[in-house]
Parts: structure tokens; sequence; C-alpha cells
């Protein structure tokens, strides 16, 4: 099976803890890391625009998936050195994250974000960059 994931997502994996934009939403968001989690070697495709995370975006919510997020898919995919269209094992996207990200880079990444004052995707980062597991979520 192959994921596909816009460039910000890849990050947003890393820190999700189990909060999102609806319970839909979580399920799929949950099932998504769990699988990653559980088997790194996933085959995971880098695209532009909406993607197997935001197909569970509520539609009653402001839609978000357009827009300016791109340019932040951009900064994202720069970072890590990776292009729209590659595909990579979910596991070869964490040793990027571990060489070329320190926690920090998300405050400055994602200054848009609601959810960048939580601190869970600087501590995820913080987990890959120190090779240590991201916690089990519940299904
Ligand atoms: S701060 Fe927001 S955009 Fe950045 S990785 Fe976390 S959830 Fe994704």
């Amino acid at each position: 099976m192959t994921i596909s994931l816009r460039g910000h997502h890849l990050l947003c994996l890393l820190g999700y803890r189990g909060m999102g934009y609806s319970e839909d939403f979580c399920v799929n968001m949950t099932n998504i890391y769990e699988m990653l989690r559980n088997e790194p070697g996933t085959e995971i495709e880098i695209i532009t625009g909406p993607d197997d995370v935001c197909r569970a975006y509520p539609p009653d919510k402001a839609y978000h998936c357009e827009g300016n997020v791109y340019d932040l898919d951009e900064a994202v995919l720069a970072k890590l050195g990776l292009t729209v269209n590659e595909r990579s094992s979910w596991q070869e996207i964490c040793d990027r994250v571990a060489k070329r990200l320190i926690p920090s880079d998300i405050s400055k990444l994602c200054t848009t974000c609601p959810w960048e004052k939580y601190g869970v995707c600087q501590e995820g980062v913080g987990l890959v960059v120190e090779g240590r597991p991201l916690p089990k979520l519940s299904v």
C-alpha cells in the first residue's frame, strides 16, 4: 500500500497525538499514523495538494487544504531534500528528518498553524532526531 502525503503532513504525522478537526479526521489520521509507526517500510508518494490526510477533512469546516499551505509544503520538502512525485519509505523520510531537522525548526516553518503552540510537533521531531519511537495511539 502507498500513502500519498503532501510536504507538511510529513511533519504533522510526527506530532500527531490524537487531536484533529473532527472524529472522522482523527480516525483516518490515527490509522495512517499507526500504519507508518508499525510498518515503517510503507511507501510514501509525495504529492502536491490534498492527500490521504486531507481526504478526511470535515466538509462543514472552513476548507484550508488549498492556498497558502502550499508554501509550507514546499518549505518542508526543501528542508528535507525531497521533491514532489518522489517515492520513499516512511523510514527513509524519518532518517531525513533526523539528519536535517531540529525541533525548533517547527516554530520557524509552521508560523501559521494553530497546532504549533501545543509543542507536540517539536516533541515528535525530537523523538525522531534522538532515534526514539513515536508513541502508540489507540485506534
Ligand atoms: S505545527 Fe502544524 S503544520 Fe507544523 S507540523 Fe505541526 S501540525 Fe503540521
